[in-house]
């Protein structure tokens, strides 16, 4: 049996498929007895998502905003 901390430690390889079955086997194993490393690995998850949907761009509105702080600046002086 997993202890919470070695689940913990898996855990983002088991989020990333990295983990072989019998890993994959005793994660699972755990988080359906383990109800704060079910939520630990839903908020794992989550957080994964939002990262993998931020832009890999620039956002246009943000290059905007900081040309025309420059250009504020350069009429201050
Ligand atoms: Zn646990």
């Amino acid at each position: 049996m997993l202890s919470c901390k070695e689940l913990v430690a898996n855990s983002s390889d088991f989020l990333d498929s990295q983990l072989n079955l019998r890993q994959r086997l005793a994660v699972r194993m755990h988080l359906a007895m383990c109800y704060r490393c079910r939520r630990f690995i839903r908020q794992m998850r989550l957080s994964q998502r939002v990262l993998r949907a931020l832009p890999e761009q620039a956002i246009p509105e943000l290059e905007e905003l900081s040309a025309r702080l420059a250009e504020q600046r350069r009429l201050q002086r």
